[in-house]
């Protein structure tokens, strides 16, 4: 960093409360990455405790135009919270207090640093529901899932964290403070200004502030696993499901690279020569989801199933996840490293879409093992690579932009929860057409006449 740099960004200590400022080496190097491969250090991390202090920090960078990059957990898989063009790391991390759990309006207003997983417990001992789930949500931030619109795999019943979001106090980058959406569960006046920073990637205004829905907790739930023999079969029974009016809280689907993985790494005795696996849950009042698992079971075993199990207990339902929550894990025995994508298709297209992404896997003389979320189209491909390996990167490279080609043949999307980040941003256009691209430009033009925020990600000019 050049003296004057230094000078300038320890004017930040000057202007920020003691010890919101920090150079310290071994800090700039934990905000340096998130799961991505690749990281940078920033210049200098910042880790506010009021929005006051965020919208100082903004007003600061966008007068000297220093990139400010927010973080949450640093648990995201595109590159989205990397300083790639060092500057400012602006952690939320200590912003994280639940301000408010209203039972009687089914609301809770959190800050960003938020742990997902702490706001999901403190509801539920009050017999409220907050659904979104993703997988990182031990680790990941209610502001980082509100910056990429996190899903898990309950999306298929409850949807995703747009659907929860009544509205948010966000910082802009020129520093004014705006506050957007509503306390209620209806409100319509003026555009819905929430939803445009709800997946904007960090890259048009920092979240300080977040106003969640909240719905009952549904009193019970039961898991169950269905066999195929034939991959085909799966989604068909899937799409069966969901047309005899049931709609199960999780529909996980994996296939056959991924359950010899596991089987590999478990030695649990699981269907190597099946083609697909279907882990199936419902939740509801007891004597309703007793029927809808009779129910499905029929339905599986109609569309092809060779077996189907039912979990009666904790430890079953343990039990029968094991295949599902050990496929991470057991995937790296395959390779050190894993191009993870999540693309997403229309569900009678899962076939197609796992044929194609194989055929290409095997052009490029690659493994690729695919899991997901069978409810909503979202299929996670993993290439396995050895990144010290140039010649498998680069076919790697090709085999990814041939998936998104493929993935978009079958009206689907190249991304259904991870976001953009930097590794999709050079096919985001592909997606969403130039027209649309062009309005993203424009908008961020106006938000951030300086592009200070989030520079690099999601492709934007
Ligand atoms: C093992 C694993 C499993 C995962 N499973 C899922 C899954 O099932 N579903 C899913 O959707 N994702 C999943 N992810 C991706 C990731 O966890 C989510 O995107 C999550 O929302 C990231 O939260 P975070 O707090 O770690 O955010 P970060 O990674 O710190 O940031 C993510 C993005 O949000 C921006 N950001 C963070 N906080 C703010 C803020 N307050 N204001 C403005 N911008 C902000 C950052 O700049 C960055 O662009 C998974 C990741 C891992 C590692």
């Amino acid at each position: 960093m050049s003296p004057n740099k230094v000078k300038l960004l320890a004017q930040l200590k000057r202007i920020l409360p003691p010890g919101e400022v920090s150079f310290t080496p071994t800090v700039l190097t934990e905000h340096a990455g998130d799961k991505w491969f690749a990281s940078h250090p920033p210049d200098v991390v910042v880790l506010p405790r009021s929005t006051k202090s965020v919208a100082a920090v903004l007003r600061f960078a966008n007068r000297h135009r220093l990139p400010v990059t927010p973080r949450g957990a640093g648990h995201g898989y595109v590159g989205g919270c990397v300083p790639v063009h060092g500057g400012i790391v602006l952690s939320l991390a200590r912003m994280n207090r639940i301000r408010e759990i209203n039972a009687a309006d089914f609301v809770a207003v959190v800050q960003p640093g938020v742990n997902t997983q702490k706001l999901q417990q403190e509801v539920e001992q009050q017999g409220l529901f907050y659904p979104p789930d993703p997988a990182s949500l031990q680790f990941s931030t209610m502001g980082g899932n509100a910056a990429t619109c996190s899903g898990g795999p309950r999306c298929v019943k409850y949807g995703v964290t747009k659907n929860y979001i009544l509205g948010l106090e966000v910082v802009l980058p020129t520093g004014e403070i705006l506050k957007t959406g509503v306390q209620t569960l209806k409100g319509v006046a003026g555009y819905d200004l929430t939803s445009l920073f709800v997946g904007s990637e960090g890259t048009l205004g920092i979240i300080t502030l977040i106003t969640v829905r909240l719905i009952p907790l549904p009193p019970a739930r039961r898991c169950m696993l269905a066999t195929f023999p034939r991959l085909d079969d799966a989604p068909l029974a899937v799409s069966a499901i969901i047309r005899a009016r049931i709609i199960p809280s999780t529909l996980e689907f994996i296939d056959q690279a991924a359950i010899r993985c596991v089987e590999d790494y478990l030695h649990i005795g699981l269907p190597t020569q099946a083609e697909a696996l279907l882990l199936i849950e419902v939740d509801g009042d007891e004597e309703v989801i007793g029927k809808q698992c009779k129910a499905i079971e029929k339905i599986c075993y109609g569309q092809g199933a060779s077996a189907f199990q039912t979990a009666h207990s904790p430890e079953e339902e343990a039990q029968l996840w094991k295949a599902r929550r050990s496929i991470s894990p057991a995937l790296l025995k395959l390779n050190p490293d894993k191009i993870n994508e999540d693309i997403t298709v229309p569900l009678s297209r899962i076939p197609e879409i796992i044929r194609r992404v194989n055929a290409i896997a095997q052009k490029y003389r690659l493994i690729n093992v695919s899991f997901g979320h069978a409810g909503d189209g979202n299929i996670h491909t993993n290439l396995m690579i050895n990144r010290n390996n140039p010649d498998e990167v680069t076919r790697a490279h090709q085999a990814v932009k041939e998936i998104f080609q493929a993935t978009l043949e079958l009206g689907g999307t190249i991304s259904g929860e991870h976001g953009i980040g930097i590794t999709k941003a050079p096919f985001l256009e592909m997606d969403i057409g130039s027209e649309n691209r062009a309005l993203m430009n424009r908008l961020k033009n106006l938000l951030d006449p300086n592009h200070i925020l989030n520079p690099g990600k999601l492709s934007l000019s």
